[in-house]
């Protein structure tokens, strides 16, 4: 989508280290920290939201990534968060859950 951060990081218009990656998501750390570690997982497809995303393929793929990309870095205690609206915090609207460990 034109304007979107996250899209352009996914398709490498805005040069980003991905942590992780596969064929749903690619992982990247935050600019902005909020932990020691804090990790953006990104859907590779713009959706603004959890809200819009219906494909429970790719519902099960999110989860399947937070835990591989925190296998890979041998991450072993994580909090998840999943921002979903204003008022609840969102400031991108493209899907991403944060990744917050110590
Ligand atoms: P939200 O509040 O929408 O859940 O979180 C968006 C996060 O994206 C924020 O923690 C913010 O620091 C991060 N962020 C915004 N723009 C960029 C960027 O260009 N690069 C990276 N790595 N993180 C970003
Ligand atoms: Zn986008």
């Amino acid at each position: 989508m034109k304007d979107c951060i996250f899209c352009k990081i996914a398709n490498k218009e805005i040069p980003s280290e991905f942590l992780y990656e596969n064929d749903y998501l690619f992982v990247i750390k935050d600019i902005n920290p909020k932990a020691p570690i804090p990790l953006l997982v990104i859907t590779k497809e713009h959706a603004a939201n959890l809200n819009e995303i219906n494909d429970e393929k790719l519902l099960a793929e999110i989860l399947k990534g937070i835990k591989a990309v925190c296998e890979k870095l041998n991450i072993k205690e994580y909090k998840t968060v999943i921002n979903t609206g204003k008022s609840a915090g969102q400031e991108v609207f493209h899907f991403h859950a944060h990744i917050l460990a110590q």
